[in-house]
């Protein structure tokens, strides 16, 4: 596996999940334009534009963002950005 030296979230991502208020949270399943496509970039361009498993160049519309640590097992880190990659 690739290391990957992590950056700063996007201040977009980061504004977006400050959101949250007593109607509405952050969630994986509303996780969408324009936030996500802007988290999946920042990815990419972190990672070089390589798969983090298997090192093949990649791009937005060949990758998608993987959880290092399994929404299923830590449904707490599923927006937590130090938690997710692109990958193939
Ligand atoms: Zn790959």
């Amino acid at each position: 596996m690739k290391y990957i030296n992590k950056n700063e979230e996007p201040s977009k991502f980061t504004c977006w999940k400050a959101l949250e208020n007593d109607d509405w949270k952050p969630s994986w399943n509303v996780f969408q334009a324009p936030e996500k496509p802007i988290v999946h970039d920042a990815l990419l361009k972190e990672q070089g534009y390589i798969c983090s498993y298997c090192g093949m160049r990649i791009t937005r519309e060949t990758s998608h963002i993987e959880h290092l640590k399994p929404r299923s097992s830590y449904p707490h880190l599923a927006l937590e950005y130090t938690n997710l990659i692109a990958s193939c």
